[in-house]
């Protein structure tokens, strides 16, 4: 398994899900991880995606949620949000498989004649790439503990070949270096009064029939499961009372790792991977957190304009990095969803009156592009604290030159390509491509900050990294008449020049980001910029809070 001289022999948690999707497998896989670092093992957690695609940088977030990035510059799933924000520790696009790559590699293995002679078939071929990609994690001797979440549900004729290389590894390396945890709901009939265990029977006997007896059941409910039914479910599924586990709707995801303590979960995987341990968990950090978290003394309200507000998972690393900056000013955020199509010419001002900040999201294409920049129009006129994300910092940019430069026709080519004033315009380096996947300016670029400018005094420092996803940026034809006129670059790559901030001054909070700072903000480092940007809006709303209602 791992290689010669290498620190750590990595051991593998398997996490898998039945009865139905949308369980939370992410959330209870980075909340054991995170129980198991807390103890001092270092955990890394991978997902695979049984979908064709190569990775989900090209579909619509309406079909996945937010694509997620990684400093590498891999495009991938939200869950890998999940095991950053929980975990602290940066992902890499090994933490993120799909079908598709799968088949991919062992396409472009046969053609390259690897496997000259063989029929190339799903077992062993598909199933051996499937394992070669969970031990890779493992042989960088890195971690004690591989988790992989395999996405979707057994059953499904899709997870079919990842389930099936599990059940192989667990063969290859032995029981006590593998553990399997099954996810099931437990529904509660509301007519009959009763939860039911028998779709999580089923759902054990599926996966049983496929070689892999679970470890451990977790059981999503929305009620405590009572000891008696507990042992129900340990007899039919096979496994002891102590492994059957409650996970009780919770009322954060951030309790869920301390829930999971209560039902002892990491005890269990640590004694079912012989791993002694008997470090209590350090959770300090955590539950200060938590503790702020739910004990707000302010609130504030901010408008999210974007184009996808219908599916709230688009935005999932913007809405998790508003809560850690909530907590960190011990401020309740609300969140009021502006579609930004919804915002047009003479409607807007009244459907953004009373925010007490408003932040224009990142986001492709024209739809809605035109409210995004009316939303920038009226926090500048209006001295509301703005925050624009990637789409709505060239926003920011379009709206300055259209109305403070007077350039009427300014624009994105990305919106319209015959603009004469393409204020915001393609990327040198993306003029020749033609693939859309994995083409953008991805992952984490440097950064270097004007001394002195608010973004520099919110970092603290000068030099920053942050993660990108684009192909358009800001034209530096019109720089100079853009500072001049008092938006002013304030961010810039020192390798290419490119605008990565702007700022405007005689604002309270005025800040725009090519960037996506909210990929990188965990519970144990929320991001800078939306930590200030809540304290901007809380200093906004006190003179209203004190006379007007909200
Ligand atoms: N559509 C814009 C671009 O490609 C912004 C992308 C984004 O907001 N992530 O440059």
């Amino acid at each position: 398994m791992s290689g010669k001289g290498q620190p750590k022999t990595a051991k593998y948690i398997f996490v898998t899900g039945g009865v139905t999707s949308s369980l939370g497998k992410g959330i209870v896989a980075s909340s054991l991880a995170k129980l198991l670092q807390a103890r001092g093992l270092s955990v890394t957690i991978q997902k695979f995606d049984p979908y064709i695609n190569i990775d989900p940088g090209t579909l619509n977030p309406y079909e996945h949620g937010e694509c997620y990035v990684t400093n590498d510059g891999a495009e991938t799933d939200l869950d890998l949000g999940h095991y950053e924000r929980f975990l602290g520790v940066p992902t890499s696009q090994a933490n993120n498989i799909t079908t598709g790559r799968i088949y991919n590699n062992v396409i472009t293995k046969e053609r390259r004649g690897d496997y000259l002679g063989k029929t190339v078939q799903v077992v062993p071929h598909i199933t051996d790439e499937i394992k070669r990609s969970i031990l890779l994690l493992g042989e960088t001797g890195e971690y004690d503990i591989v988790m992989t979440e395999i996405g979707g549900c057994v059953g499904d004729i899709e997870s079919l070949p990842f389930i099936e290389a599990a059940r192989q590894l667990k063969w290859d390396l032995g029981d006590s270096n593998t553990l399997f945890i099954h996810l099931t709901l437990i529904p509660y009939l509301a007519s009959a009064g009763e939860l039911k265990t028998k779709p999580t029977q089923h759902s054990v006997r599926q996966l049983s029939q496929l070689g892999i007896q679970p470890d451990i059941i977790v059981c999503r409910t929305e009620h405590s499961i009572p000891q008696e039914m507990r042992r129900k479910i340990a007899l039919f599924c096979n496994v002891s009372s102590n492994d059957v586990i409650e996970s009780k709707d919770a009322e954060t995801i951030y309790d869920v790792p301390l829930l999971m303590r209560k039902e002892k979960l990491d005890q269990r995987a640590l004694y079912k991977l012989d791993i002694y341990n008997d470090r209590d968990a350090d959770l300090e950090q955590w539950k200060g957190f938590l503790g702020r978290l739910k004990n707000p003394t302010e609130q504030i309200t901010i408008g999210l304009v974007g184009k996808y507000v219908e599916l709230k998972d688009s935005y999932k690393s913007i809405v998790e990095a508003m809560i850690h900056a909530g907590a960190v000013n011990e401020t309740k955020v609300n969140l009021r969803w502006i579609a930004s199509e919804t915002l047009i010419d003479g409607e807007y001002q009244h459907k953004l009156e009373g925010l007490d900040g408003i932040l224009v999201a990142p986001g492709f294409g024209e739809r809605g592009i035109e409210g995004k920049i009316n939303a920038v129009r009226y926090a500048r006129e209006n001295k509301v604290p703005f925050f624009g994300i990637c789409l709505g910092m060239q926003s920011a940019v379009i709206e300055f030159a259209r109305n403070v430069l007077g350039l009427e026709d300014a624009h994105s080519s990305e919106m319209n390509p015959d603009t004469q004033n393409p204020i915001i315009d393609l990327m040198a380096d993306q003029k020749d491509i033609t693939n859309k996947g994995g083409t953008m300016r991805l992952g984490a670029y440097a950064c270097k900050l004007e001394k002195g400018s608010l973004i520099h005094q919110i970092y603290g420092k000068i030099n920053i990294q942050e993660r990108h996803r684009h192909r358009y940026e800001f034209n530096n034809s019109y720089l100079e008449r853009m500072q001049a006129a008092g938006m002013i670059a304030t961010g810039i790559n020192p390798d290419t020049g490119l605008v990565e901030a702007v700022e405007i001054k005689d604002h309270p909070f005025f800040v725009g980001v090519q960037f996506h700072p909210e990929y990188k903000s965990t519970v144990a480092n929320p991001a800078p910029l939306f930590v200030h940007f809540v304290r901007a809006a809380l200093k906004n709303s006190i003179p209203l809070m004190k006379g007007t209602s909200k």
